[in-house]
């Protein structure tokens, strides 16, 4: 606040970043403080999305920016083939302490397409060892996203990222997560679909399902009925596979819960993370792993995992996830979260009364979904030429408001939506 707003102008020719749109123009950021960005031409957006759901701090806490540049100048790199630090350490501890019960390890990438491309590698390792080579199927859902990795996407449902790429995709195989206003299929067919699915490839052949608890981008964070998960997990146990949850966006609080799984009362395999353990402070991800799993490991694989990075367990990286879990339990973000979550869906039903084009409002905690129509009372979808989505992502970005626009994977009926998921330290007034 007050500061010299510096004007950035490059010109064309000197611009030589691959952007994600070589197209567009992008503004640009000059600094950023709480839920505010400040664009270097003095123009303030409202970060109503934490980025891509990841800063859920907030913007500008010097507590962990002052750990990030504490650990770097004591020792910002040694490599987890050789060393390890303290503070690697303490981070584990308090993520286990977060964790559902039972949950004994954690392995860190840099990213959460990293984290489910070491799940993925862990559950095959896990049943490899134990005889089992030809479990090598991962289960996703259409309506889901995993990252963007080739391994990550093979087992996601994203049809935009997918289709060109595909011809580069293993072939996992996939079924429909349950969408709770989808009159043509009950739970019971969800489920159905991964039995019958279990009977045609053999469950011989497939090592594991892998699902968000509630699903973020694609899906515009609907939230499954409560008994979904304890019958995946049923049929888990049944077939010999392994259940992975993917909270890399639910994850470290932003549905209200410490993981979004804690809602359905049902205890995973593996848990995988990233966005939130840093507040987006640092690029940091990782999985959790349940000790059944641990002693796997020890028991058939001499205690290793075929598996690593250069900068699995960076110090500099996990110095910020320390700091930013610190931040989280002293500040309580939990707890304002759900008041904050309270008070955002009082005042978005009233909306939803004034306006027919929402058809529902989803979600949990600060992770809320909108789901548009043309209108409610009559059954009629938005078609995928409208983009309703990204035209509202431009219509709020144009008058300061940062949201994040749905992907809007069509199999199944779902209309287009945005996700509302500002940091988690919001208060009313913002
Ligand atoms: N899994 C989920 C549920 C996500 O929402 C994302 C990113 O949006 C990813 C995985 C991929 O994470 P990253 O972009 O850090 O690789």
């Amino acid at each position: 606040m007050g500061k010299e707003v510096i004007k950035i102008n490059i010109s064309k020719e000197d611009d030589h970043v691959f952007h994600r749109n070589l197209n567009l123009e992008y503004p640009i950021i000059d600094r950023a403080e709480g839920v505010y960005l400040y664009e270097s031409s003095g123009k303030k957006f409202i970060d109503g999305c934490s980025g891509a759901v990841a800063a859920n701090l907030g913007h500008g806490v010097t507590q962990i920016t002052d750990a990030m540049n504490q650990q770097a100048k004591k020792a910002a790199f040694v490599h987890s083939l050789r060393f390890e630090t303290e503070v690697l350490y303490k981070l584990s501890k308090e993520i286990i302490d977060l964790a559902p019960k039972n949950f004994s390890k954690v392995f860190y990438t840099c990213s959460g397409s990293e984290a489910n491309e070491s799940a993925i590698k862990l559950v095959h390792q896990y049943h490899k060892d134990r005889g089992n080579e030809f479990k090598r199927l991962i289960v996703g859902r259409w309506q889901s996203y995993h990252g963007n990795t080739l391994g990550t996407l093979s087992i996601g449902g994203d049809l935009k990222r997918r289709t060109s790429f595909s011809a580069l995709l293993y072939e996992h195989p996939h079924i429909n997560s349950p969408i709770t206003d989808n009159e043509d299929m009950s739970l019971t067919n969800y489920i159905d679909e991964l039995e019958s699915l279990i009977k045609n490839y053999g469950a011989e052949n497939i090592g594991a399902i892998i699902c968000e608890p509630i699903v973020g981008s694609q899906q515009g964070a609907m939230v499954p009925p409560y008994e979904y998960f304890k019958r995946i997990k049923d049929i888990c146990k049944k077939n010999d596979l392994l259940l992975i949850i993917d909270e890399v966006m639910t994850g470290f609080g932003r549905t209200g819960k410490n993981f979004a799984i804690e809602y359905f009362d049902v205890i995973p395999d593996i848990i995988t993370f990233g966005k939130g353990v840093t507040g987006g402070y640092a690029p940091l991800g990782g999985i959790i792993v349940h000790n059944d799993i641990v002693k796997a490991i020890l028991e058939n694989s001499n205690g290793i995992f075929k598996h690593g990075f250069t900068y699995s367990g960076h110090p500099v990286l996990v110095a910020t996830g320390l700091a930013a879990i610190n931040y989280y339990k002293s500040n309580d973000i939990l707890y304002n979260c759900n008041i904050q979550s309270e008070y955002l869906l009082k005042g978005l039903n009233q909306i939803y009364d004034k306006y027919k084009m929402i058809k529902s409002i989803n979600g949990k905690g600060l992770l809320i979904g909108l789901e548009f129509v043309p209108n409610r009372d009559h059954d009629k979808d938005f078609k995928a030429s409208e983009k309703v989505s990204e035209r509202l992502n431009q219509i709020s970005m144009e008058n300061g408001l940062v949201l994040y626009p749905g992907s809007g994977a069509k199999k199944g009926k779902l209309g287009q939506h945005i996700i509302i998921a500002p940091p988690l330290t919001v208060n009313n007034t913002e």
